[in-house]
């Protein structure tokens, strides 16, 4: 049971580096046990190396009960709030995702991710609130979390990053990647309704069309190759 966990935190580490949400070695990932300790990635290790062994055992107020040289990550605090409050958690993420921290530090008045108008956010993961701000490592990180667990299972953590918790390991992979999704089209929608908004003020036309000859070219070439897409 425990080397299905650890294979699993070693195999998502490295999907959520591949995911482009972790740089150097950002980020922890940690799992609820059946003996009511957790296992946690350690301090200092890129996520696309980790092994088995690298993992360390720690009980609910983070003392360190497997025989290790190395230091759990400084941002256990964060995962221990969400084991301890949320009994349905069974995997915790903790992510660096660009685009929704990036979102979190240009537009401070926002408390959560602005999501209402994406019909696959709402149905999907509900709200998303942004964690006030609270030095990465400490214990105050742990605290901030209070307000919105169990309630919520995808956070963004202002100027900082994510997290994500879930009854599963695929569970909290999809939020992440839905997170930092949504958090792009967001992004997106903000930046063509500048340019747009910018195009109408300089009276210019918002799409510069091919010459029509062309464009009778490109149809009836489309006409010759049939309904398949490309
Ligand atoms: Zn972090």
């Amino acid at each position: 049971m425990s080397a299905t966990i650890k294979k699993n935190l070693c195999l998502y580490g490295a999907k959520l580096k591949a995911l482009g949400v972790l740089s150097a070695t950002d980020g922890n990932l940690s799992a609820r046990l059946k003996n009511g300790r957790f296992l946690i990635t350690p301090s200092g290790v890129s996520k696309s190396s980790l092994k088995p062994s690298d993992l360390i055992e720690i009980d609910s107020r983070g003392k360190v009960c497997s025989q290790t040289a190395r230091l759990p990550s400084s941002e256990m605090s964060m995962h221990l709030e969400i084991f301890a409050r949320c009994p349905q958690a069974q995997v915790v993420f903790h992510v660096h995702p660009p685009i929704a921290t990036a979102l979190s530090a240009a537009l401070p008045e926002l408390k959560e991710l602005p999501s209402e108008f994406l019909s696959e956010v709402i149905l999907a993961t509900g709200r998303v609130p942004i964690v006030p701000y609270a030095r990465p490592g400490t214990k105050d990180m742990g605290e901030a979390l209070r307000p919105f667990l169990p309630e919520c299972r995808l956070l963004i953590l202002a100027r900082h990053g994510a997290l994500a918790w879930a009854e599963s390991f695929e569970e909290a992979l999809f939020g992440v990647e839905r997170l930092e999704h949504s958090a792009t089209i967001v992004k997106a929608t903000l930046e063509i309704r500048a340019s747009v908004e910018s195009l109408k003020r300089h009276s210019k036309v918002l799409l510069e069309n091919l010459p029509l000859a062309e464009i009778e070219f490109l149809k009836k070439k489309r006409k010759e190759i049939g309904n398949r897409l490309l």
